[in-house]
């Protein structure tokens, strides 16, 4: 059986706020209730409450307990279903595709930087990031990409980056070049998520933790009261939000085939030092390659190295997530062969078929955003903020982006990641023969 504390990893940690918040007894009544705390449900009720609702949030565990407090910490403006994305937005509503897609790529770099500054939150936060190529044949892509970044009026933060002047940036051989990208970020994920919780709370939110929601009642009609149940309480709501991501099991039938969870590692290595550290990454910036099944890693706050990776996408835990992530690290920094690896944990993320982010409603006043595909920090952010607008009267941002289509597999979450499994296992095998 899961616990319901926090898993023990960096972010557990090395977390500024060690606050804990009541589990949910007795019968409540609120103005919009939010079943999770991860970036979805803790970003969504900073939203709300700065716009005068009276918000509850539940959460099974324990803030920030899913993948927001086990993630690799890079906000990027990358999404996963950029191509797909853009063409359906172009079908719906034209020219104005440009301008939303320029939204849900960087809008929520805006957001978080704008609430770290507001709410004086503590997160480690810095600029500053590199997307390499991995092999020579990924070279256009990444052009393009930086192009497209550049067109979208970030040309001053957006640079390509030659082989050699990559190895100046990274003291490793394995790359072919990269976009230097200084509008992304990377923080400390768990304490942007607690920052934001005590943010919501001191604008009269309440939160309730180790507190699983069993079931949600939505009313007959568009005037009613949405009933959310737990073991030993309940709260009635105008609306109630679903941000349970990957983790929740609530609306099977609705969402069913919608979502899948993919099992990500990873780790933190010892602290390595700050001349090491700077050895191995000299402008601290954040990386990921270009693979499919690719590697990410960055430097934390006390000269770590956090490093993650695609090590086993079939929905059961990896056993040995170190072992597993060590030969990828190695070969990035030969300098740090046999490095002692302090946490390695796992976490799991929501990927939807096309890589569209899915937002929509459920019955009468039940929202719901998950299905990130591994992009979450900055789209939750966004997400958070088109679902507040809708709730308080703006609606023309949440309509476009729940139309989007998704492709939905006729099929569980087990057989469906073990599906998504087999998609990456072809990608790793691809990637190690060219
Ligand atoms: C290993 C890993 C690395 C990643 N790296 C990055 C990265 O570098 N950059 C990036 O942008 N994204 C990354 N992601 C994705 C990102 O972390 C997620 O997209 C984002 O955190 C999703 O936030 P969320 O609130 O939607 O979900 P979660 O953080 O998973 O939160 C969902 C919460 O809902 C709660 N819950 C579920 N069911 C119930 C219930 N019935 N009752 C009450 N509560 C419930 C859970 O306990 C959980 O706390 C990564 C993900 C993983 C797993």
């Amino acid at each position: 059986m899961q616990s319901s504390e926090r898993i023990d990893n960096y972010y557990t940690a090395s977390r500024n706020d060690h606050s804990t918040y009541p589990a949910l007894v007795g019968d409540h009544s609120v103005d919009i209730v939010i079943v999770g705390a991860g970036f979805t449900g803790i970003a969504t009720a900073v939203e709300l409450s700065e716009r005068g609702y009276k918000v509850s949030v539940v959460e099974a565990h324990r803030v920030g307990w899913g993948a927001t407090g086990r993630n690799g910490g890079q906000v990027t403006g990358s999404l996963s279903g950029d191509a797909a994305i853009e063409k359906q937005l172009h079908n719906m509503v034209g020219t104005d595709a440009k301008e939303l897609m320029h939204l849900l790529r960087w809008h929520g770099h805006d957001i978080i930087k704008q609430r770290v500054e507001r709410y004086s939150i503590q997160c480690d936060l810095q600029y500053g990031h590199l997307n390499t190529a991995y092999r020579e044949s990924d070279i256009p892509d990444l052009q393009m990409a930086m192009t497209a970044a550049q067109d979208a009026g970030l040309s001053e933060h957006v640079s390509w980056l030659d082989k050699g002047q990559v190895q100046e940036k990274l003291a490793t051989p394995l790359y072919h070049g990269g976009v230097l990208n200084n509008y992304n970020m990377h923080l400390h994920s768990l304490n942007l998520c607690l920052g934001e919780a005590a943010a919501a709370c001191s604008l009269g939110a309440t939160i309730y933790e180790q507190s699983p929601v069993s079931g949600i009642q939505a009313p007959a009609n568009a005037t009613g009261k949405v009933r959310v149940k737990t073991a030993a309480g309940s709260i009635s709501a105008n609306t109630v939000i679903v941000a349970g991501n990957a983790y929740h099991r609530l609306f099977q039938r609705q969402l069913k085939g919608l979502v899948f969870p993919a099992i990500l590692g990873n780790l933190t290595t010892a602290p390595l030092g700050k001349e090491l550290a700077r050895k191995i990454i000299p402008d601290n910036l954040a990386v990921y390659d270009s693979r499919m099944v690719l590697d990410y890693y960055r430097l934390t706050a006390d000269h770590r190295l956090m490093f993650g990776g695609g090590t086993n996408y079939s929905g059961r835990d990896i056993n040995n997530v170190a072992s597993a992530l060590r030969p990828g690290l190695e070969a990035t920094f030969p300098d740090l062969k046999g490095v002692e690896i302090d946490y390695a944990w796992t976490g799991t993320a929501g990927i939807v078929v096309n890589r569209i982010p899915a937002l929509g409603v459920i019955g009468n006043n039940v929202y719901f955003a998950q299905g990130y595909s591994g992009h979450g920090i900055a789209s939750s952010h966004i997400m958070a903020e088109i679902m507040a607008d809708a709730i308080s009267g703006t609606q023309e941002r949440f309509d476009v982006f729940s139309k989007l289509k998704h492709v939905r597999l006729a099929m569980g979450p087990r057989a469906g990641s073990a599906l998504i499994a087999l998609g990456m296992a072809y990608y790793q095998l691809k990637d190690r023969f060219k």
